[in-house]
């Protein structure tokens, strides 16, 4: 589903873009437009699956819908001062274009910090995203404007309960106002979580998207590259080994027609496949990859579910796939029933955040490969515990100015 069929407000819309976000994820799909209906909502989603502009692109939006009233609107709780910060920076991407104002709150900043916090949360910033203790420690001292608020989200509920936060979340919820819409996010679904639910949730939708995990004897491989090593290094990839069937993925249509123009002209018998090609093309297509006619095929995602062919030797992705359930998908495309496989995937420099998320998705580190020498010098991967998730180049996760 593309994001201009939710009819978003235009800013909200502009920053979507600027995001690169094109298509929702299936949990995107199934959250936005339960909290645009103003449901309660209790979802089991990982990280790695989108769902943070899952419940953040329906509360923006409609926080859009009514002027900025000087209360906290949304309160979004999470366990880490980490996972408060990437928040903050993917609100802060999204609403890029709005008028919205934000703000992390968390435990174990400065003094200085603090003291801007209290202006932020007496001024009413739209959108708080805070840890348990340091927003109780705010509340504490009685400036918080808190009447106004329409969401509290709980984000990675079931990390907050195994770190001791359930008595802070309890003091914190007694403080807010009844007539609200609660939303409340966690990986797993312990009793403890089930329990926090009813006291908490008013008649919810339930949402659970299962993760598949790859299996274990697909051998999976990453490159870090400049874009244009990308298709040199494919090149290489194909012709090192003699291979019976080959899938290299990319997520734009426009890649797989610029990739398979390149393989073809560099010899390579290889087809494309993506949604611009008529029904009879696909299956045209699919049959003669079936039958051994055309060993190499590149194609969209299109191809990534439900595809049921037993003998691909060799998944690579072209780029890294934006929802971690797509890169489960993909590479389960190779060592189906008793065959073994192999997995590559070519993670560009901005694509690094996608790719550990789907580390953590998947609960596995990938192997990162060498670039072969005669590529050239590629990049240095990142620690994976840096994120930024803003499409713009720096931004504070500190108070937003508004801007008219
Ligand atoms: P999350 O599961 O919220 O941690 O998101 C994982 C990664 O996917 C983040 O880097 C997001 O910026 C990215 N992402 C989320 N939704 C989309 C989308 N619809 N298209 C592309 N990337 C997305």
């Amino acid at each position: 589903m593309h994001f201009t069929e939710f009819n978003f407000h235009p800013g909200l819309q502009e920053g979507i873009e600027a995001s690169n976000y094109e298509t929702a994820t299936p949990v995107q799909e199934q959250v936005i437009p339960a909290i645009l209906a103003g449901k309660d909502l209790i979802a089991s989603a990982q990280t790695g699956t989108g769902k943070t502009a899952a419940f953040l692109l329906p509360i923006i939006n409609r926080l859009l819908e009514k002027e900025t009233s000087g209360y906290v609107r949304a309160l979004i709780i999470v366990p880490t001062r980490e996972l408060a910060i990437q928040i903050a920076q993917h609100v802060e991407g999204l609403s890029y274009f709005t008028s919205i104002s934000s703000l992390a709150v968390y435990g174990g900043s400065d003094a200085q910090n603090f003291v801007g916090e209290k202006k932020a949360l007496q001024m009413g910033a739209d959108i708080i995203i805070c840890t348990p203790g340091r927003l109780i420690a705010h509340l504490n001292m009685g400036y918080v404007s808190i009447k106004g608020l329409q969401f509290l989200v709980l984000d990675e509920a079931d990390r907050m309960l195994d770190m001791g936060f359930s008595d802070d979340i309890n003091r914190i919820i007694a403080q807010l106002p009844r007539k609200r819409q609660t939303l409340l996010f966690s990986a797993t679904m312990p009793s403890k979580i089930r329990k926090l639910a009813q006291q908490i949730l008013t008649n919810p939708v339930e949402i659970n998207i299962a993760i598949s995990r790859p299996p274990e004897k697909i051998i999976q491989k990453a490159f870090l590259v400049h874009e244009p090593q990308k298709i040199p290094l494919i090149k290489y990839l194909l012709t090192r080994k003699p291979y019976k069937r080959v899938l290299v993925f990319c997520s734009r249509k426009r890649n797989v027609k610029l990739l398979t123009k390149t393989l073809k002209q560099n010899g390579l018998k290889v087809e494309e496949m993506h949604s611009d090609l008529t029904q009879s093309q696909r299956e045209d297509v699919l049959a003669g990859f079936t039958s051994g006619r055309i060993p190499l095929l590149v194609a969209t995602d299109i191809l990534s579910r439900g595809i049921d062919i037993d003998t691909i030797d060799l998944v690579i992705n072209y780029d890294v796939p934006r929802d971690g359930e797509d890169y489960v998908h993909r590479i389960g495309r190779t060592a189906r029933a008793e065959a073994d496989g192999m997995a590559y995937t070519l993670v560009g420099e901005k694509e690094q955040n996608s790719f550990f998320a789907i580390e953590k998705l998947i609960n596995k580190e990938i192997e990162k490969a060498k670039l072969p020498e005669f590529l050239g010098p590629a990049p240095a991967w990142r620690s994976p515990n840096k994120n930024n998730h803003t499409p713009f180049k720096k931004h504070s996760a500190g108070y937003k100015k508004r801007r008219s």
